[in-house]
């Protein structure tokens, strides 16, 4: 089973791409492409969303509308949505990407990495 985290990503992922498809200028011929693609997009996003804990959904909603990335990997410790350092304790913990963890500082979900 998938964590909320790694929904979290997907979500984020599907943004992105819902963006690109949005924003891309296309030939006429590839318009129904686009069309279709974005359908899938959007059905896929949904089956994502139905998913992720109706509270971490409303959090990603308001940090993606601050900060346009609400989801930031920590390496050797640093958060690299803010880059400030982690607190040891937080950075220690064994379940760190099985539990939601938000930056202190900016408040971003955050993903270890190493
Ligand atoms: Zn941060």
């Amino acid at each position: 089973m998938l964590q909320q985290i790694d929904l979290l990503i997907i979500l984020h992922d599907l943004d992105l791409m819902f963006k690109e498809y949005s924003e891309k200028d296309f030939s006429e011929k590839a318009m129904g492409f686009r069309i279709k693609h974005l359908e899938e997009l959007k059905q896929a996003r949904k089956e994502i969303e139905e998913q992720i804990d109706p509270e971490l959904y409303q959090r990603y909603e308001r940090l993606n509308e601050k900060y346009g990335r609400p989801i930031a990997p920590v390496i050797n410790g640093i958060c690299y949505g803010c880059f400030i350092r982690m607190p040891t304790s937080i950075a220690t913990q064994s379940d760190r990407n099985i539990k939601i963890i938000t930056c202190e500082n900016c408040g971003r979900f955050l993903y270890w990495v190493t």
